[in-house]
Parts: C-alpha cells; structure tokens; sequence
C-alpha cells in the first residue's frame, strides 16, 4: 500500500538543505579559464581537454553536494596538518607576503597552479633542505595504506606529477625549490594517521607533464580532439569520466 504520509527523515532533509546551498555557491563561482597544472598526470589527454574547455559534465556527473563536503573536509583536515607542522616545528608558509596562496602562471596563464606550502626549516634532526614544496592531501583509509606500502610515484602518479610541475614552475619564484625534495603528507580521514615522504625532483617527469600541457592547449585551440587514452569505455578511468557519454556516445 502506498504510505500517502511519508515525510523524509530530518536527517534526509537537513542533508539536502546543506547540499542545495554548497550547490548553489559553487554556481556563483567563476569558473577558471585556465589548465590546472595539478591535473596535468591524469590519464587521458581528451579529459584534460573537456576540462580546459570547461565542457559540462554528463547529466547526472556534475559534483554531488556530497563531493562538494568531502572537498571541504579536505580543506578542513590540511588547515590541521598546517598546524601541527608548525606545532612540530616547521617554518611552513602558505600565503606570501603580500598575501594570496604560492602559485604560478605560465603560457600567458593558461597553465596555472597554487601550492599548498613552502617550508623553510624545520627541525635540524630530519636533515632536510630548504626550500621546499610542501603538499597535503586526505585519502580514506584503503588508498592511504597503498599510499604508504608504495610510496607516492607509484600509488598516486597524478599527484607526484603535480609536484613535479610545481617545482618546475615555482624555481623562479623560490630559487632552491626544484633542488631540494618535496615533502609530501597524506591524511587518513578515517584513523587520522598521517604519512610523510620526501619526494626529489624529477626533472623528466616534470618535463613530460610540461610538454603534455603544451600539447593539450596546442590542441584544443587547434579545434583538434586528442585520442582518448584508451579502447573501452568500461575502463576504469572512464566510468569515473564526468564526459563518458560525451566521449563515447556523442563525439565519436
Ligand atoms: S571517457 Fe575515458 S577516454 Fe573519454 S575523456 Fe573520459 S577518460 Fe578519456
């Protein structure tokens, strides 16, 4: 029988009050009109393409207000590690001087990237050199653990080209900063465990993801569509692909 009564639980409505308004302010946003270098190592060139072109995702693929609060509790979990760094001494800076996050902008700023940190010291026991990039990100528990039992380079590849790029692109800013590695710090949100790692920079890697920017921008002005990176849409990378049915079904 129908239940004619049925309200949704406060939780269900609270949730969807929450989310519309995250929803809304992201629509205010202006959206950026440049190449994210963080996203320079992802898999597929033609998804870099819809994302400089800012291509609306399929329907039903856009952020969920659910993405949107985990993205904030990203924020939320480095604002943290900010703080117990410096509590553990380290001279960690996230804004410059003058203000505003670290960052760059190349080829006439259609490539831009904004750094978490710099360090400039810390406890002379670790034996570390300055400066150095600091980056921060949050993993659930399952890609934490392969973060750590692999290291970086391996587990999450689009995250060490984004440090390589930046240092690349940071040295004239902060000379010293491509010569000394780069600390990179992953949270756990589900046991708040935290990993540590120094990354030296690879210049080929940085090189490749350089002339992969190059690459799409050349492309996309060119009205040229670059390959996909692969034969199926079943594979994994696609069906996470806010642009499948764009790709697969309608592009050709
Ligand atoms: S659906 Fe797959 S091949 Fe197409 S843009 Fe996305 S990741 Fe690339």
């Amino acid at each position: 029988m129908l239940d004619f009564n049925h309200r949704p639980k406060i939780h269900e409505q609270i949730s969807e009050l929450i989310d519309a308004a995250l929803l809304a302010e992201r629509q205010q946003q202006t959206p950026r009109n440049y190449l994210g270098a963080s996203r320079l190592g992802v898999a597929c060139e033609r998804a870099l393409q819809y994302e400089y072109l800012h291509i609306a995702p399929d329907p039903g693929r856009d952020f969920s207000g659910r993405v949107l609060r985990v993205f904030e509790v990203g924020h939320a979990l480095e604002d943290l590690a900010i703080r117990w760094l410096r509590r553990a001494g380290f001279e960690l800076y996230t804004q410059k001087a003058t203000g505003g996050q670290f960052g760059f902008s190349v080829a006439g700023g259609r490539i831009q990237g904004h750094v978490d940190g710099v360090i400039n010291g810390a406890p002379a026991s670790l034996g570390m050199n300055f400066p150095a990039l600091w980056e921060c990100k949050t993993m659930n528990d399952k890609s934490w653990r392969d973060t750590v039992k692999q290291g970086v380079a391996k587990s999450k590849p689009v995250y060490a080209a984004q440090m390589a790029i930046y240092q690349a692109y940071m040295e004239s800013a902060i000379p010293g900063i491509s010569r000394n590695p780069a600390l990179f710090t992953a949270i756990n949100k589900d046991s708040q465990e935290i990993w540590f790692e120094l990354v030296p920079f690879d210049g080929g890697l940085a090189q490749r993801m350089s002339d992969r920017a190059v690459n799409v921008i050349a492309a996309t002005e060119a009205g040229e569509q670059l390959p996909r990176h692969t034969t199926t849409p079943t594979h994994f990378e696609c069906k996470w692909c806010a642009w499948q049915d764009r790709c697969w079904g309608v592009a050709g």
